[in-house]
């Protein structure tokens, strides 16, 4: 029996089970429960939520949100051999968990979950930074989301809390720092995983603000830093140069210089020229 629950520790259930981890689908277990345990209260009180787990895999994560009294847990996980143990987690916890076998990328969750809904997730780093976009990017706000707690490569983690003026700053503080309040919750060690992956990693906690810190276009503010970063030591003139024919003239109309470069810019000014590019364009077409 394991430390959190009565069900058998994560080492047999994943030789009951048969599922070595595959690198194709970026595999690397939590198997330490108190551990997950600690994950899960990073994401607060769970026992008035419904939370999204993407990823479980053998279900460390699930038993540690579980266990810590979340509400409901929807479990997305594209590998279908891990169904077999996660259904004895289901058992084991009567009309707490569903789980479907899916790609997260590809299936409408929100169906399934009554708000409010909490995220929480140890996913392959190119899934989760492609999910933490999408979730930062709706067209209105607040998301359907309260909050998200989500594991990353610590470079990854770093880039998202980066501020401006920094070699990490760029596309993905901007958006997250636009719309939440995001914290590194704790960091983990390659040992912490089975098998290990060669980087730290990180847990970084997303709480959604009830606004965004300025308005913007979501869809315009995520081609414009995408855009501007390409490219990040370039002068802003030249590297948006393919987004408006008058670029320099729009810079200064929101008082950004046109020699400035990206890195210098804050997120209020990246929303400013956002609006403007928005409306401009608009205007042009
Ligand atoms: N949550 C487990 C843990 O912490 O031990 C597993 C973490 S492992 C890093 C990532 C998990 O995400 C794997 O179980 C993998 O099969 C699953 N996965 C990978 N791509 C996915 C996708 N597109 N949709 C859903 N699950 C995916």
């Amino acid at each position: 029996m394991s430390a959190i629950d009565g069900l058998p520790p994560l080492r047999e259930v994943i030789a009951a089970h048969g599922l070595k981890a595959k690198k194709s689908l970026g595999q690397n277990f939590l198997l330490d429960l108190n551990l997950t345990a600690r994950i899960a209260r990073a994401a607060g009180d769970l026992s008035s939520a419904d939370v999204l787990e993407v990823g479980p895999g053998p279900g460390g994560l699930t038993r540690g949100l579980l266990a810590e009294g979340a509400r409901h847990v929807l479990a997305v996980e594209k590998d279908t051999r891990a169904m077999g143990a996660l259904a004895e987690i289901a058992a084991f916890y009567p009309g707490r968990l569903e789980v479907v076998n899916a790609d997260a990328l590809k299936i409408d969750v929100e169906a399934h979950l009554t708000p409010p809904i909490k995220v929480v997730a140890n996913l392959p780093y190119n899934v989760g930074t492609e999910l933490l976009v999408r979730w930062l990017t709706p067209e209105h706000w607040p998301p359907f989301w309260q909050s998200l707690t989500l594991m990353f490569q610590k470079e990854v983690a770093e880039r998202i809390v980066a501020k401006p003026g920094s070699k990490a700053y760029g596309r993905l503080a901007i958006l997250a720092q636009w719309r939440t309040d995001p914290r590194v919750m704790m960091e983990l060690p390659p040992e912490a995983f089975t098998p290990p992956p060669k980087v730290h990693s990180a847990v970084v906690h997303f709480v959604a603000l009830p606004e965004p810190r300025f308005p913007a276009p979501a869809e315009g503010l995520q081609r414009l830093t995408a855009t501007a970063f390409q490219q990040r030591r370039k002068m802003l003139r030249a590297s948006l140069k393919g987004l408006h024919p008058e670029i320099s003239d729009l810079l200064e109309s929101v008082g950004i210089p046109p020699t400035a470069r990206a890195e210098e810019i804050d997120v209020e000014r990246f929303c400013a020229l956002a609006r403007a590019l928005d409306e401009s364009v608009s205007r042009l077409t």
